[in-house]
């Protein structure tokens, strides 16, 4: 018999009384568990937060607090941008498919504006400049940045429009949008209980109403008279869940606060709730996309697979996916030297040579691989064209000795970690598959109905998602539904 705490859920004939009553328990305070408590409790609901941690801010507070925002922010406004629901859209359904949830990101587009609203009224800070270059985080603090809305095909599927929205901060936004989430919860009646993780939900008949949790040690029951909410981010710590689901993720490093265990999820699977698109993941490839944009990235044998200036994440899907992350950044001395330091993240070349002839030599690729791609490359980058995979002409040039290659499983961090390591065998992912939800967070069993009581959002969820993942949509599913979870909750 297995020593693991069990998921499956406990019947409330069996629970001999209550410790804590509320009407909403929301669990895990991520952004997604802060935004659900607030919207809750502005509904008129009681609300306790339980969180694992001794406080919030889960992943949500480590990450660069990037968030995807358009049909004509004041922000893209200032910047000199028109913008549409429509077109937003259109480009989030394709960047974000195949099969990407229409209903979710119909909803998500239209009401952008208003929750950018939301955020700014609870004291969110977005800063009306542009950064102008692919990149995974600017070095500065300019609130707007491209996600590769201007990049093939999107720009042609979409009319592009910047749509990062960037919370003003020294260094990753993450850490400010949970302060000021934060701070919010604090100055409402929430009743935020730290140090105590969920361990099982409580269900009377087929309705969930309640939770079993633990708090150093003792085991302590929730009784939730209108709705449970799960936030409990995604699962990719869980080695075993990782290689149930999406095993192409397994042995990579993780990009969250260590905690992504997928408890949330299973203990809603054990009550019925289905899942979707587990295998998902965004995939963080160890590169600079600046470096990348004004270079070219090619695999194992020297050949391109993607125009450089899309998202860094779908290159790094494309990596990961059909090339294993054998791929190497390739460039000329004037592509790194016009990166600014302070965007390098301390990449530098790991293989220099005076002719490319020499440089497929050092990487180990086939004689004259990379000097065929190169010469293609440069043939039409004269004429500022890219047939084979339609780069922008701002990032085409033809690369000149002396070469560099960059082999991306050295792997990278961003200032920010400090001296915290490298990202393992070339990237950082996360999951972004999880429970099936309506647009109102209800959880959803496998008849496509809900489930009475169990609400969910952000990674702990299969949000905008389906397979593909553009930066700034996880903190932006995860607030903007989490809201609707928890105002769907309070209503009982
Ligand atoms: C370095 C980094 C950079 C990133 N940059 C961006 C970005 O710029 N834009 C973007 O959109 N996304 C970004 N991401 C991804 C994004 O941060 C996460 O996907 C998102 O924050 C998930 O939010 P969440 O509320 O679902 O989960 P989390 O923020 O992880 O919160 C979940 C909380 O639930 C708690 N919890 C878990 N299980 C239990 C339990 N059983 N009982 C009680 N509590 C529990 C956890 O301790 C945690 O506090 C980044 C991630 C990282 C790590």
């Amino acid at each position: 018999m297995s020593t693991r705490i069990s998921v499956t859920p406990v019947d409330a004939a069996d629970i001999a009384h209550y410790d804590h009553e509320t009407d909403v328990l929301v669990v895990g305070y991520g952004c997604a568990g802060a935004s659900a408590a607030l919207d809750a409790e502005a509904a008129g609901a009681q609300v306790i937060l339980l969180e694992r941690q001794s406080g919030g801010g889960g992943s949500s507070a480590l990450s660069g607090g990037e968030m995807y925002l358009g049909g004509g922010t004041p922000i893209q406004r200032a910047c000199g941008f028109d913008d549409t629901p429509e077109e937003m859209e259109k480009f989030l359904l394709a960047a974000l498919g195949p099969d990407a949830d229409q209903q979710k990101v119909g909803l998500y587009s239209r009401e952008s504006l208003a929750h950018y609203q939301w955020l700014v009224g609870h004291g969110v800070p977005f800063k009306p400049s542009l950064w102008d270059s692919p990149t995974w985080v600017p070095p500065t603090d300019d609130g707007l940045m491209w996600m590769g809305e201007n990049a093939y095909p999107f720009s042609e599927i979409a009319e592009p429009a910047p749509r990062g929205h960037r919370v003003t901060s020294d260094g990753f936004g993450g850490k400010v949008l949970m302060a000021v989430l934060t701070e919010a919860v604090a100055a409402t009646g929430i009743r935020v209980h730290t140090d105590t993780a969920a361990l099982r939900l409580i269900v009377e008949g087929k309705r969930v109403v309640g939770v079993v949790a633990r708090h150093f040690g003792e085991t302590v029951t929730y009784r939730a008279h209108r709705g449970v909410v799960l936030t409990t981010g995604g699962f990719a710590d869980n080695a075993e869940m990782l290689a149930q689901h999406a095993p192409q993720l397994v042995g990579l490093g993780v990009n969250s606060d260590g905690g992504d265990d997928g408890r949330g999820i299973v203990i809603a699977q054990a009550a019925g709730a289905a899942v979707r698109h587990m295998s998902a993941g965004q995939v963080g490839i160890s590169l600079v996309p600046g470096m990348m944009v004004r270079g070219m990235i090619v695999n194992e044998v020297g050949q391109r697979f993607i125009n450089e200036d899309v998202y860094p994440g779908l290159v790094g899907q494309a990596a990961l996916f059909k090339h294993n992350l054998r791929v190497w950044v390739i460039l000329d001395e004037q592509a790194y030297e016009e990166v600014p330091v302070d965007e390098r993240w301390g990449v530098q070349p790991h293989f220099v040579a005076e002719t490319l002839e020499e440089l497929e030599r050092e990487i180990g690729m086939p004689g004259g691989a990379l000097q065929n791609t190169v010469g293609e490359y440069n043939r039409h980058a004269e004429r500022g064209e890219d047939p084979y995979f339609h780069k922008s002409a701002r990032w085409l040039r033809p690369l000149r000795s002396p070469f560099a290659a960059i082999d991306v499983r050295r792997g990278m961090a961003p200032p920010e970690y400090g001296d915290g390591g490298t990202a393992g065998g070339g990237a950082e992912v996360f999951t972004i598959g999880g429970l099936h939800t309506d647009v109102d967070g209800h959880v959803l069993d496998l008849d496509d109905e809900p489930i009475a009581g169990l609400f969910a959002a952000g990674r702990a969820t299969s949000g905008l998602h389906s397979w593909g993942y553009i930066s700034g949509t996880s903190l932006g599913d995860g607030t903007f539904f989490g809201r609707r979870a928890g105002a769907a909750a309070a209503t009982g």
